[in-house]
C-alpha cells in the first residue's frame, strides 16, 4: 500500500494520544478517500479516550468541546481543527433522530460497527494499518455500497442513512449491493421522520454526484418520499414528438446534463414538476402543457422552502423553473434585454438549463443546440464590446438628471430605465448629452 499520507497536525495528534496510552486511528471519510486516491477534506480521529482525558493529553491545546455529549472534541493542532471522538456504540434512536445517548466503549471494531456502509468503517494508524473487520477494503475495490450489519435495522436505526447511502452512490459511480438497495427502498418512508435540514444538505450533495441519473432513477420511490409532488411525473408519457423520454426520466436526464452545481442540477430535476397538472391533448392527439412554468416555479419554491434550503438557492432555482421556456431570439438587442431583466448570473444559469432541457428532450435534435450556442455568443459579444445592460453602464446617472433640473424622488428611477430601454434597443447612443435630452424630453411628457 502506498505511504498513508495525512498532514503532520494529524499526525502529532494520533501519536500524542498513542504515546499516552490511548489507541488512536484515522476513520471514515478520509481512509475511504485515502484509499480512493482522493485528497481528503478532512481527518476524523478516533481514540479509546474519553473526552476528559482527550483533554488532559491536550491540556497544553486549545481543545473546544464540538460535540462532548457524543463524545467529540476538537484539538487545534499547529493552528488546524482536528476532530477527535471516543470510540462508540450507539444507544436507542427512539426519534428516530439522534442516539439518545451514546455509549463509549474501548473496541475500535465496536465503533465500527455503528458506522453507516462498509467503505466508511475502516480504521487506519501507522501501528495497526488498516483495521476493516467488514471487508470494506474490498467493497472499495469493487465499487460497492453495502451497510454494515443488517441494512433495515441500520436504516430504521437512522433513516437518513438511506440517503447517505444514495449521496454516496451519486458521488462515488459505486453500485449499492441488491439487499442494501432492496431495504434503502422498503425503508425510504422512515425519511418523513428525518429533519428538513439534514434531508436538504444530503439531497442537495446527492443531486450533485456524477452517477445522479442512475441513482435518481433506481432510487424514484425515496425521491417521491422527499418530493412527493414529482409523483406525477413517473412514467407519464408527453405525447409529444419533442420529447423521447416520460416526464421523469426527461427531468433526471436534463440535472444530469447540468453541470455539477446545485442551484442548477436541482433546477434541472424540478423543471417540469407542473407538468402533470397541467397536461391536456390536443384534437391531433398531441400532448400540450400549457402555462406548466408558472405552476413548475409555483411547486419548486414550496418544495425548496420545505427543504430548509438557503434563500439563494430557493430563489435561483425557482426563478429557473419560472423562466425555462422564456424564448430569446438571437439577436442582440434581445440578449441585451434578457441580461437586463435577469442579472447575468441567472442568464448564464437560463442558457445552461436549456441547453440541457433540450438534450433530454430530443437528443438528435441539434437545432436547440445552435440556438443556445448562438445566444451565449451574442452574450460573449455584448461583455467584450462592453454594451450597455444595466443603469450603472448608462453614460449618466441620477445626479446628472438632477443637475439638469429633473426634481429628486421616484421619477429618476423611471428615467434612468426609460434610458436604459432605449439604449438597449439602439434607439439611442450611450452619451451624456443624447441621453439628457432624451430624459428631459421624457419628463416634459409625463407632467
Ligand atoms: P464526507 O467525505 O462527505 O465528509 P464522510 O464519510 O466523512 O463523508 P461524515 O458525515 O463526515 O461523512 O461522517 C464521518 C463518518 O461518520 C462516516 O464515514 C461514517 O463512518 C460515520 N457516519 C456519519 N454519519 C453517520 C450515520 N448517520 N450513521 C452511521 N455512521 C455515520
Ligand atoms: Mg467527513
Amino acid at each position: 500500500m502506498k505511504q498513508f499520507d495525512y498532514p503532520d497536525e494529524v499526525a502529532a495528534v494520533l501519536e500524542r494520544l498513542r504515546s499516552g496510552g490511548y489507541e488512536a486511528y484515522l476513520v471514515g471519510g478520509c481512509v475511504r478517500d485515502f484509499l480512493s486516491g482522493i485528497r481528503a477534506k478532512d481527518h476524523d480521529i478516533a481514540t479509546s479516550a474519553k473526552p476528559e482525558e482527550v483533554k488532559g493529553v491536550f491540556h497544553d491545546h486549545t481543545v473546544i468541546e464540538t460535540g462532548i455529549k457524543h463524545g467529540t472534541v476538537t484539538v487545534l493542532s499547529g493552528g488546524s481543527p482536528v476532530e477527535v471522538t471516543t470510540f462508540r456504540t450507539d444507544g436507542e434512536y427512539p426519534d428516530r433522530r439522534r442516539p439518545s445517548e451514546v455509549s463509549f466503549t474501548d473496541s475500535v471494531v465496536e465503533d465500527l460497527s455503528r458506522r453507516d456502509f462498509t467503505v466508511n468503517a475502516i480504521a487506519y494508524s501507522p501501528e495497526s494499518g488498516l483495521i476493516d473487520p467488514f471487508g470494506g477494503v474490498d467493497d472499495l475495490k469493487s465499487k460497492i455500497i453495502r451497510a454494515v450489519g443488517d441494512p433495515e435495522k441500520r436504516f430504521s436505526e437512522d433513516p437518513l442513512r438511506i440517503l447517505r447511502g444514495m449521496r454516496f452512490a451519486s458521488v462515488t459511480g459505486f453500485e449499492v449491493e441488491d439487499y442494501t438497495a432492496k431495504s434503502m427502498i422498503s425503508s425510504g418512508h422512515l425519511l418523513n421522520f428525518v429533519s428538513a435540514e439534514r434531508i436538504g444538505k444530503e439531497f442537495t450533495d446527492m443531486i450533485c454526484g456524477k452517477a445522479v441519473e442512475d441513482v435518481l432513477l433506481r432510487f424514484r420511490d425515496i425521491v417521491a418520499v422527499i418530493i412527493p409532488e414529482l409523483n406525477g411525473s413517473f412514467d407519464h408519457d408527453q405525447m409529444n414528438p419533442h420529447h423521447c423520454y416520460d416526464i421523469y426520466t426527461h427531468s433526471v436526464r436534463t440535472a444530469a446534463a447540468l453541470p455539477s452545481e446545485p442551484v442548477l442540477r436541482l433546477a434541472g430535476l424540478l423543471h417540469d414538476i407542473g407538468k402533470p397538472e397541467t397536461f391536456s391533448v390536443g384534437p391531433d392527439g398531441v400532448g400540450h402543457f400549457y402555462g406548466h412554468a408558472k405552476i413548475s416555479a409555483e411547486i419548486t419554491e414550496k418544495v425548496c422552502l420545505r427543504l430548509k434550503l438557503d434563500s439563494y438557492t430557493v430563489r435561483m432555482v425557482t426563478e429557473l423553473v419560472r423562466r425555462h421556456d422564456y424564448m430569446i431570439e438571437p439577436e442582440m438587442k434581445y440578449i441585451r434585454r434578457a441580461v437586463s431583466k435577469f442579472g447575468e448570473d441567472l442568464f448564464l444559469k437560463l442558457m445552461e438549463l436549456k441547453r440541457a432541457d433540450g438534450l433530454a428532450a430530443d437528443p438528435g435534435d441539434p437545432t436547440k443546440q445552435d440556438l443556445i450556442t448562438k445566444l451565449i455568443s451574442l452574450y460573449e459579444q455584448m461583455v467584450e464590446e462592453d454594451l450597455c445592460f444595466k443603469i450603472g453602464d448608462l453614460a449618466i446617472n441620477g445626479d446628472d438628471l438632477i443637475a439638469a433640473g429633473i426634481p429628486e424622488g421616484q421619477r429618476i428611477g423611471r428615467l434612468l430605465d426609460a434610458c436604459l430601454q432605449a439604449v438597449i434597443s439602439d434607439e439611442l447612443q450611450n452619451t451624456h448629452d443624447v441621453l439628457i435630452s432624451y430624459a428631459i424630453i421624457e419628463n416634459q411628457k409625463n407632467i
